[in-house]
């Protein structure tokens, strides 16, 4: 397993739409594990695989129960609720802003060895699959935000989050 460096903001990697997975194989393994190292060691809640430069629809999402979800060609199948709430991503380091997402999300994806599931959830958990499947398209969080949130905002912002912690997607 190895760190990958993540492509920022500005790389027109990140503007691409990925491509589907086909081959459930050992190199399909490498970058998932890869994956999971990258974003622990950045701290993050979630990483596309376009963030480190693969073109192909693979996201890793660290759930609630601090668990990695591996969701291999994911669809939204169902979108219910709205919340609002600061978003970051680790391509574009050290900024947050508000974004309105549903506040249930369920996903149907595929595993690492290409069987279907679904997933479930609400909350944070909801709001990075969201980020997170956006990328596949070549999408941003920053395309939903009039501005950035000032260092201020960011700080008050968190303090009253119960688990005052940030994470970036
Ligand atoms: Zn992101």
């Amino acid at each position: 397993m190895a760190i990958r460096k993540i492509v920022v903001q500005g790389d027109s990697i990140l503007n691409k739409r990925c491509r589907p997975v086909t081959d459930f194989n050992r190199r399909l393994h490498i970058l998932l594990d890869d994956m999971k190292d990258t974003l622990a060691e950045a701290q993050g809640a979630g990483l596309a695989a376009p963030q480190v430069g693969i073109l192909r629809r693979a996201v890793i999402v660290l759930d609630d129960n601090e668990e990695f979800l591996e969701l291999i060609n994911p669809e939204i199948i169902l979108q219910e609720g709205e919340q609002e709430g600061a978003e970051g991503c680790l391509s574009v380091p050290g900024k947050w802003g508000m974004v309105t997402r549903p506040y249930r999300v369920k996903v149907r994806a595929q595993d690492r060895r290409g069987n279907w599931f679904e997933a479930d959830r609400e909350g944070v958990t909801a709001r990075c699959f969201c980020h997170e499947i956006e990328h596949l398209d070549g999408h941003l969080y920053v395309e939903h935000i009039d501005r950035f949130l000032t260092d201020e905002e960011v700080e008050a912002y968190f303090a009253e989050q119960e688990n005052a912690q940030g994470e970036e997607a």
